[in-house]
């Protein structure tokens, strides 16, 4: 009998599938969490390769100064099961031996994590950190789940047809496809289009320093070439090497995670020759982890949708009185943000004109709550925390900074805001899942028309857009710009109707529910990836 879909590993650095399981940095890993679990629930033949983190990402909290730091503590995960499989990747020069473990825990298809951290090696804090070194560190790393993880694939005695690599971080996954393929006799031409027959790739952010790129000099030390010539790397990747332009030339077929993000990601990568055609699948969400049920069958039945909310909004009053010993008011339109603090997302933004903001948070008629980490090594989006911070002491009863922003605090703020804000520059936001969980909870979006919310924005029916969807090159101008555009909704549009027109906006409630639940839910996304990206023609 013909197989109906090809078998798939798919490769990412980071996997968020649990709260305690601190294996994620951010969107990226909440990303492939969720995909795991919906592959699990509508069946889906693949299997994730991932690293098992020691010590995961920073946990990020906020000294006395009201100042971020970092601080690090080593994770041990009873649950993980032992596959009694080890595999060798040679590291310059030694061998360092890959422990594999496997987690089915979270009503996710198996999740094969490889660890460093044994006896044995010398090497072992190769696992150590999420994103907490640069350069050799994190070659050896991506060699680890590359190259390690095709091993362990191998030694695990899995069929696989398709390889896709989630960021280009995996990249030398496909390296060692193609030593496979030159064990067999196969020339670089051969070998190269062998790999790219059965990759495909998934392309991330368009800001340009986030597609990471490695001296050449330095790949062939650390021996992340396996077996290529410098010449065969730039040939590949360019010089230096980059990992995404690396990716582009080993898959057959890749993809932006939304529309928009599908024509900026083709203008970014334009001038790469010979690389794969991109093409847009918008990322979703797996609702049972991320949007309350209740809500989705109120919205459905025609039932008290604003009760039902006010459930979730008081559990996240409660949520933030624990934390931070402030009491919002439920009364009053509480507006959630959280992103991880980077110039783009613009985090305070909605500060920069206090004259507008400050008599609506001393009125109350604005409360906001955020959080977001800074990458640990960010200056700049350590700056933006504290002054997040900074805000949330001026007015301590209307502002609010949750610190080390984890699934918990994603999933208490997409289910209990009234309001969800979104201000990136268009187009550097790729996709943006929060605002998918908001939406689906009945937390309507109000966001610049960036990522996935130009597919699903109907203003002032499901949600609200501000700045109508404008780029400049110029950041002042364009920040005055959609500054203005925020402030006039905020006040003309937003304001009225939560006060005012209480039902409407519960009518606006029900349909930002009933407009996303099924567009932005995961069985859509591994469909598309299934027929558009996985499909072997
Ligand atoms: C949903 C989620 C994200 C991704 O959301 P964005 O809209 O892309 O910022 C990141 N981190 C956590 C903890 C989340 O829950």
């Amino acid at each position: 009998m013909a197989k109906k879909y090809p078998n798939v590993a798919y490769f990412c650095m980071e996997y968020g599938l649990d709260a305690t399981m601190k294996t994620y940095a951010g969107g990226l890993g909440i990303l492939a969490g969720d995909y795991l679990k919906g592959a699990k629930d509508h069946e889906f033949p693949l299997v994730g390769i991932g690293i098992k983190w020691k010590q995961g990402y920073t946990d990020q909290r906020i000294d006395e100064n009201g100042n971020p730091y970092d601080a690090y503590h080593n994770y041990d995960y009873d649950y993980l099961e032992d596959t009694g499989v080890k595999v060798t990747v040679k590291i310059r020069q030694r061998d360092v031996v890959c422990k594999v473990w496997k987690i089915e825990k979270f009503g996710n298809v198996p999740l094969y994590l490889l660890d460093t951290d044994i006896p044995e090696n010398e090497d072992a804090w190769i696992t150590g950190q999420l994103y907490g070194w640069f350069g050799e560190e994190r070659i050896a790393q991506e060699m680890v789940l590359g190259i390690g993880g095709v091993r362990a694939l191998r030694a695990l005695g899995l069929d696989i047809d398709v390889y896709h690599f989630n960021e280009g971080h995996a990249l030398f996954a496909g390296f060692e496809l193609m030593k496979e393929e030159f064990d067999q006799g196969a020339t670089f031409e051969e070998a190269l289009n062998a790999t790219r027959a059965k990759t495909v790739f998934t392309t991330h952010t368009p800001i340009i320093q986030g597609n990471e790129s490695h001296h050449l000099d330095r790949l062939m030390y650390m021996g992340a070439n396996n077996g290529l010539t410098l010449e065969q790397l730039v040939e590949i990747g360019g010089a230096p090497f980059n990992m995404t332009v690396g990716a582009l030339r080993m898959s057959r077929k890749s993809n932006a995670v939304a529309e928009l993000h599908g024509e900026t990601a083709n203008k970014m990568w334009a001038h790469v020759e010979g690389r794969s055609e991109i093409i847009p699948i918008t990322n979703c969400i797996h609702k049972p982890t991320w949007v309350d049920e209740n809500m989705i069958k109120v919205a459905e039945d025609g039932g008290d949708l604003w009760e039902a909310h006010m459930k979730n909004k008081r559990d996240l009053i409660s949520f933030i009185h624990e934390r931070n010993g402030v009491t919002l008011k439920e009364n009053k339109l509480i507006i959630g943000f959280s992103r991880r603090a980077a110039p783009y997302k613009r985090s305070d933004f909605i500060f920069t004109d206090e004259s507008i903001i400050g008599p609506l948070l001393e009125s109350g008629k604005v409360q906001i709550v955020f959080s977001g980490k800074a990458h640990p090594l960010d200056d700049t989006g350590k700056g933006i925390v504290s002054s997040l911070v900074k805000m949330s002491k001026k007015y301590p009863e209307a502002v609010v900074f949750l610190e080390n922003y984890d699934m918990t605090i994603g999933a208490a703020l997409t289910r209990g805001s009234d309001l969800w804000l979104n201000n990136p520059r268009r187009p550097k936001e790729a996709s943006g899942t929060s605002g998918m969980k908001a939406a689906m909870n009945g937390v309507l979006n109000f966001s610049t028309l960036d990522g996935w919310w130009p597919e699903a924005c109907n203003h002032g029916v499901n949600g609200w857009q501000f700045g109508d969807g404008m780029e400049f090159e110029d950041e002042a101008v364009l920040d005055t710009h959609d500054l203005k555009a925020l402030y006039d909704v905020l006040q003309n549009e937003v304001l009225p109707t939560y006060y005012d027109k209480h039902e409407k906006w519960v009518e606006m409630m029900r349909e930002s529910i009933l407009s996303t639940k099924e567009q932005f839910a995961v069985k859509r996304m591994l469909e598309n990836y299934y027929e558009k990206l996985y499909a072997i023609e």
